[in-house]
């Protein structure tokens, strides 16, 4: 590549590389620099015609007065100035100086003027050899003689050079002021941009992995309109940024603890079936009488574990939105599904009287009979579990503002508010009742509150010792 090549490419590099307000300086003096041009070239025209045509009419008049005289007198002629000033007769189409004119050595320039100025008046610009260009004006004075004056156009001309250079400089010392001050001024102007890519630097340099933080912000004020929105957008940004890596953590946190409480579960149940394989062995071979029993105990621990299993698939459906959902909603009657529950509870826990209270008319609602049924066959079952034999158990369904109300009552010890804030949570129990004889597996009634959302509802606990009440609302069908 040639020299020149590679100070062209080494040139448009920097130019590229450079801050937007110099390049915007930079534009701004390119843009006038054409301005000054157009303006400059205009005004040097004007004032090149303007003198032009002072000269002319400075010529005109001084013939003017001359010519009068000059055909009484037959004088010589007036000289102004440092002009040539000439009477020629014209014989033939030949001028010839007459006698008392003024003229430089070579008078064939001027005297081709007089000759056309037999007709009439002529203005002429004649190069004279060695002094320059000349404004010439030559008029008839009567038949065959002509008055010729020739004005000099160096003085014109000096004039405008000045003129140019006075504007070159005034020009370039605005030019540079321009590109100086307009530079300055557009990089404070840009100073707010420049701030909010430096914060976004410093997020670029932040491990966002395994945080939920992103503690900055574009601060500072002012800087006009565009860029106060810009910085509201860009704040408004970072904390939606925020509070999805905040959920995305606490989603993570949360199946990491699902993940490790199902293992925990899972392996309760394992445990006891490989202990009582290894007993229905035993018994196998030396007392055939205990066999049945050690099958039974390995039979209820593969059921506990199957309902276990059952419900961490219904909740990682619930979860994970499939395209096939676990609920099925179509339109029924919430009573019909109350009186089966209740019929069932009755007929399964004779120890706990139970007392249902549904509405005379249908209660209609756009949802899966099966799911809700699970719902209520929880909440009883917890009722019964978790309350000493005798106690009472009441449910009652209701329609209040747009919405099925299902509430399930029990006279047992009630649960601390402690852990009714957390009672939904999954695997949470409120003492340890895995350890408890028929203890659950504490996903009841995370399985209940995922249920009813699913449905659009929502559920809610409320206990004192002696009672204890939870309500399900859900909304009915259009
Ligand atoms: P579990 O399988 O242990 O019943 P749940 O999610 O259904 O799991 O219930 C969580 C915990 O809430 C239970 O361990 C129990 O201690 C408490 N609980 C639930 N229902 C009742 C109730 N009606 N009365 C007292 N405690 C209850």
């Amino acid at each position: 590549m040639s020299r020149a090549g590679r100070w062209v490419r080494r040139w448009y590099g920097a130019w590229r590389a450079s801050r937007l307000g110099t390049r915007l300086a930079f534009g701004l003096g390119a843009v006038s620099l054409v301005v000054f041009a157009i303006v400059g070239a205009l005004t040097v025209e004007l004032m090149h015609d303007y003198l032009n045509r002072r000269l002319d009419e400075q010529l005109k008049t001084s013939q003017v007065t001359q010519v009068p005289h000059l055909r009484e007198s037959k004088d010589n002629p007036e000289v102004v100035y440092s002009w040539y000033s000439a009477v020629f007769e014209v014989r033939q189409g030949v001028a010839v100086p007459q006698p008392g004119s003024t003229l430089p050595a070579d008078v064939r320039p001027l005297a081709k003027v007089a000759e056309e100025a037999t007709r009439g008046d002529v203005f002429r610009t004649v190069y004279l050899h060695d002094q320059g260009s000349y404004r010439v004006r030559a008029c008839p004075v009567d038949a065959g003689t002509v008055l010729l004056s020739a004005a000099p156009q160096a003085d014109l001309d000096s004039t405008v050079q000045q003129l140019v250079l006075i504007e070159v400089v005034a020009f370039l010392v605005a030019l540079a002021i321009l590109v100086i001050a307009g530079r300055l001024v557009l990089r404070r102007g840009l100073r707010p941009l420049s701030d909010m890519a430096g914060t976004a630097h410093d997020i670029a340099s932040h491990d966002l992995t395994g945080t939920a933080n992103l503690p900055v912000r574009a601060s500072g004020t002012g800087g006009g309109a565009e860029v106060e929105e810009l910085r509201t957008a860009f704040n408004l940004m970072l904390s939606h940024i925020e509070s999805s890596l905040a959920a995305r953590t606490a989603a993570n946190d949360r199946l990491r603890r699902f993940v490790a409480d199902a293992s925990h579960e899972l392996r309760t149940p394992l445990t006891s079936i490989r202990g009582y394989a290894d007993l229905f062995r035993y018994a196998a071979a030396n007392e055939p009488e205990e066999r049945e029993a050690h099958l039974e105990k390995i039979r209820a621990e593969t059921a506990r574990m199957s309902v276990l299993v059952d419900d961490l698939l219904l909740l990682a459906r619930l979860d994970a939105n499939d395209a096939e959902p676990p609920v099925r909603p179509q339109r029924m009657d919430l009573t019909e599904i109350a009186v089966a529950a209740a019929d069932a509870f009755r007929a399964g826990r004779p120890g706990h009287p139970l007392t249902l209270e549904i509405p005379d008319d249908p209660v209609m609602l756009h949802a899966d009979p099966v799911r809700l049924r699970q719902v209520l066959d929880n909440l009883l079952a917890n009722a019964a579990v978790h309350t000493p034999a005798g106690t009472r158990v009441d449910v009652t369904v209701a329609v209040a503002d747009g919405m099925a109300v299902t509430r399930v009552t029990d006279g047992g010890p009630g649960i601390s508010p402690e852990a009714q804030e957390r009672i939904f949570d999954r695997f949470y129990r409120v003492d340890d009742s895995r350890t408890r004889a028929g203890g659950g597996t504490g996903l009841g009634l995370a399985v209940v509150h995922s249920l009813v959302l699913e449905h659009g509802g929502t559920v809610a606990v409320e206990s004192e010792p002696g009672r204890t009440t939870f309500t399900v609302w859900l909304p009915l069908s259009a």
